[in-house]
């Protein structure tokens, strides 16, 4: 990995073939946006930011993106490297309902004890609030994050002990499509570019 490695290696490719929704040719291009990007191989957070910031211009993304990041980033090192990227973007991009929903709750779950808290998904709702800013106008019942966190609650906390398993989120969502609409940012139908 790294600098002298500007090409993927053929197992590296069939690698990802199997582990992503990504064929090898659709591969190969990400490689190529993705070093034009990083040239050095991987994303840092401010990298990462910039690209939120060109989807969300009129509001602050950067509190959302570091959630993001931090989930991208499975090692944990602090940078995305590319497989972290391209399963990231396989599994929100083009992975079935459950996949999705599983991903979103690593992504809520914050301190990753298994339960989706009030605080936390105040901490992420009031995060995505942020990154859209003004763009949406928001029905007056829930206009601000506190008010979004208390209804998701209401449908999603069968048992009202103001924590959500992994079960309570799963069929909450699917009465509720909107928790994971937000994950989706690249169109993976154009692929090659991570900014258009
Ligand atoms: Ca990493
Ligand atoms: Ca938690
Ligand atoms: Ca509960």
């Amino acid at each position: 990995m790294g600098k002298k490695n500007s090409k993927l290696r053929a197992d590296e490719v069939e690698e990802l073939t199997k582990r992503t929704y990504f064929c090898e040719e659709e591969i190969k291009q990400w490689y190529k946006g993705f070093m034009k990007d990083c040239p050095d191989g991987r994303l840092t957070l401010e990298g990462f930011k910039k690209i939120y910031k060109q989807f969300f211009p009129f509001g602050d993304p950067s509190k959302f993106a570091t959630f993001v990041f931090n989930v991208f980033d499975e090692n944990k090192d602090g940078f995305i490297e590319f497989h972290e990227f391209l399963q990231a973007l396989s599994v929100t991009s083009r992975g079935n309902v459950d996949e999705k929903l599983q991903w979103a709750f690593r992504l809520y779950d914050l301190d990753h004890d298994g339960y989706i808290t009030r605080e936390e998904l105040l901490d992420i709702v009031d995060a995505i609030y942020k990154m859209v800013g003004n763009m949406v106008k928001l029905p007056e019942e829930e206009n601000t994050p506190e008010k979004r966190v208390n209804k998701i609650f209401e449908v999603m906390d069968q048992n009202h002990d103001n924590r959500l398993t992994y079960d309570e989120f799963l069929e909450g969502s699917k009465k509720d499509p909107t928790i994971i609409q937000a994950l989706t940012l690249y169109d993976t139908s154009n692929s090659g570019s991570m900014t258009s």
